[in-house]
């Protein structure tokens, strides 16, 4: 063989290899969206008919090139909650899965009759909060059938979770994040540390959560009872679509990018956080029209009124206090209230 010739060949031999290592590397599936590495694909995961009709849920796979965590970023668990729904389209034309490791599931909407029919908490088809029926039910009401299809597709899949809130179609909110503290040292610090990376300067520590991954209840919890890190995330309120809600979801995934290492450059600088360890969610002891008198974000005493309570006709029903000295997270800031939704959230930092 001549030299002219062993070039070509040793340089056949190599792409050859790199073919054969991207084919162990392999496509990633979530129902039937399919990505290659180095690819996107995008489709609906099917939630079948059951007891009631059934729905699809919108999802994106980003499959990177090379190696690494797989990362679900879920958004529209609560169809009302628009700003991480509308960060996630923009995401999606951002992240090059040619420049990623490992890979990206965005689900888009993943309560899909709620976002069509414009409800915030409840699914306009049974009633219930899909963030209070996991890890669902195969042969439920369709927010169960839900629950578990994103359970058994998306969370299984993943290496850590992300639960994309914001205050709902009626709720003024300050951005804040969740950790939810399970007892797990090594877990909860995994956990922590995405809390923090994600960027926001608030962070609600929550202690109380089940422990059985059968009776799991929210989406970041039925993560973290599977031994995986998961975060929930509050950027947006009252149906709002504007850039300084958008970009707070933005920034934040990116943050969680360089985290994992899923993209290359240095992390941001973690801001300074602060920490509440003690809150408490008001809710209306009857129906009727909400008045709040404070604003999110806003610092409250214990007793400072929150808002009133009317009947139909404008006759004083309740007054609203705060429980404790602390911060207004969310305060309901659209007139109907039904007896025990939440009117308000205040939290407090460590005494
Ligand atoms: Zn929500």
């Amino acid at each position: 063989m001549t030299r002219k010739l062993l070039f070509p060949l040793f340089g056949l031999l190599f792409l050859l290899a790199a073919a054969s290592e991207a084919t162990a590397r392999g496509p990633f599936r979530v129902g039937t969206v399919e990505a290659d590495p180095g690819k996107s694909a995008s489709g609906f995961l099917v939630v079948p008919d059951g007891v009631d009709k059934g729905t699809q849920i919108p999802v994106t796979v980003i499959h990177g090139a090379e190696d690494g965590p797989v990362l679900a970023l879920i958004a529209g668990t609560h169809g009302y909650e628009y700003a991480p729904i509308i960060a996630l389209q923009v995401i999606r034309r951002q992240i090059d899965p040619h420049e990623l490791s490992g890979t990206i599931i965005l689900v888009h909407v993943a309560n899909l009759p709620s976002f069509l029919g414009r409800t915030v908490y409840y699914s306009p088809v049974d009633g219930k909060n899909l963030n209070r029926v996991y890890p669902g039910k195969a042969d439920g009401t369709l927010s169960e059938r839900i629950a578990h299809a994103i359970t058994t597709e998306v969370i299984a899949r993943a290496h850590a979770v992300v639960d994309l809130h914001c205050g709902d179609g009626n709720e003024a909110l300050r951005p804040y994040s969740y950790w939810t503290k399970t007892g797990k040292a090594e877990l909860d610090e995994r956990s922590r540390a995405m809390a923090v990376a994600f960027g926001l300067d608030h962070i609600v520590i929550v202690t109380d959560r089940p422990a059985d991954p059968q009776a799991s209840v929210y989406t970041d919890n039925t993560a973290l009872t599977r031994g995986k890190p998961a975060i929930t995330t509050e950027t947006g309120q009252i149906g709002e679509t504007g850039p300084e809600w958008v970009t707070l979801v933005e920034r934040g995934v990116w943050n969680l990018l360089h985290h994992f290492k899923m993209i290359s450059g240095d992390a941001p600088a973690v801001e300074p956080v602060v920490w509440l360890d003690k809150n408490e969610v008001l809710r209306s002891p009857q129906t009727g029209i909400f008045y709040a008198t404070v604003k999110p974000g806003q610092t409250v005493a214990a007793g400072t009124l929150l808002g009133t309570l009317t009947d139909f006709f404008g006759n004083p029903l309740a007054e609203i206090r705060a429980p404790f000295a602390g911060m207004v997270n969310y305060v309901v800031a659209t007139p109907p209230v039904s007896q025990g939704e939440p009117l308000a959230m205040v939290s407090r930092p460590p005494m």
